[in-house]
């Protein structure tokens, strides 16, 4: 007798950079209140899931030693969180092809997860909503429903509050990974320490951010890019100053530490501009590996289904 083996669901799901992060007072809750305008970039994961015997993770690709593939990655707990929903066991093999930096700022992790609640909806035909799905993903992490969005988004409360943004054009980005990650609780606790000490600068709200993008000019976007938690992560991490420096200095418009970084972002004039940018970066020392990258781009989506 011949067995079918059904076709794994593979979904394709975006990073992001935060072309504006304002971040507000610490709550109650422990998280601060944002202001965020998030960009999804073509540097993605792919989340293949496959049905099986048991609930498993496997990891390759960029960064993989560093991802655990027990209870604490956010795929497992999409599956189990699914499948109580569905009232069935999550048996499903999950292996994640990261293209992401781990621990980068540009939320690989929270990709990934927003990959498997679109997966595991196709896998196991639940017939969610894009909006029931969403619901999930603010349980599962706050920037887990812009994965899910993708495009340009403005985000308020934890990031996780989304209203889409008008971005005219293709912007072109430089991505310079860096060496080893930063914690995200740890850049949010030393941005506390910063302004008990002082009183860094704070953004203001995004308004004139937001025409530029609707404008969809590069030059105007480029002054206007900024992250209150740049400084802490720069405090944390100072070799990222000559980073940032580096990049400016081979041609890009501005850099930006990515969220609570390493990954420094560079905005770059056009396609041409971003390929020598990422050439000099290279040759220059200042990071442990380069990608260029366009946004915005999707979110989440089944590449290919059973
Ligand atoms: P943030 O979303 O807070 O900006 P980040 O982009 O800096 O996070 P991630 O790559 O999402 O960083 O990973 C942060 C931590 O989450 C990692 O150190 C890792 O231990 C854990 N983690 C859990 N699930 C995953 C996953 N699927 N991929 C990568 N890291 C994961």
């Amino acid at each position: 007798m011949l067995s079918v083996v059904p076709s794994p669901v593979v979904v394709r799901a975006p990073s992001k950079v935060n072309l504006h992060l304002g971040v507000g007072e610490l709550r109650a809750d422990g998280y601060h209140e944002l202001t965020t305008v998030f960009q999804a970039l073509s540097l993605t994961d792919e989340v293949e899931l496959s049905p099986s015997s048991s609930l498993t993770v496997k990891v390759s690709g960029e960064g993989a030693d560093e991802v655990p593939t027990g209870r604490t990655n956010l795929v497992w707990q999409a599956a189990v969180r699914l499948g109580h929903l569905a009232g069935r066991a999550p048996l499903v093999e999950i292996t994640l092809r990261k293209g992401i930096p781990v621990a980068g700022g540009m939320a690989g992790g929270s990709a990934d997860a927003a990959a498997a609640l679109i997966g595991l909806n196709e896998l196991w035909d639940l017939g969610l909503t894009r909006d029931e799905l969403a619901t999930h993903a603010a349980e599962l992490g706050s920037d887990v429903p812009f994965a899910l969005h993708g495009g340009t988004a403005l985000g308020r409360g934890r990031g996780e509050k989304l209203l889409p943004v008008l971005s005219r054009n293709t912007f072109h980005w430089v991505l310079a990974l860096a060496k080893g990650g930063l914690s995200t609780p740890a850049v949010f606790k030393e941005l506390d320490r910063l302004r008990e000490a002082g009183s860094p600068p704070r953004l203001g709200e995004p308004q004139d951010l937001l025409q530029a993008l609707a404008s969809g000019d590069p030059h105007l976007l480029a002054p206007l890019l900024g992250n209150d938690l740049q400084a802490a992560a720069l405090s944390l991490k100072p070799e990222l100053r000559r980073t940032l420096r580096a990049g400016v200095e081979a041609g890009a418009l501005a850099g930006i530490v990515s969220g609570s970084g390493p990954t420094c972002a560079f905005l770059c004039t056009d396609a041409d501009t971003a390929l020598a940018v990422s050439a000099e970066l290279s040759g220059a020392g200042v990071c442990r590996l380069v990608r260029t990258a366009t946004g915005p781009v999707p979110g989440a989506r089944v590449i290919s289904g059973p």
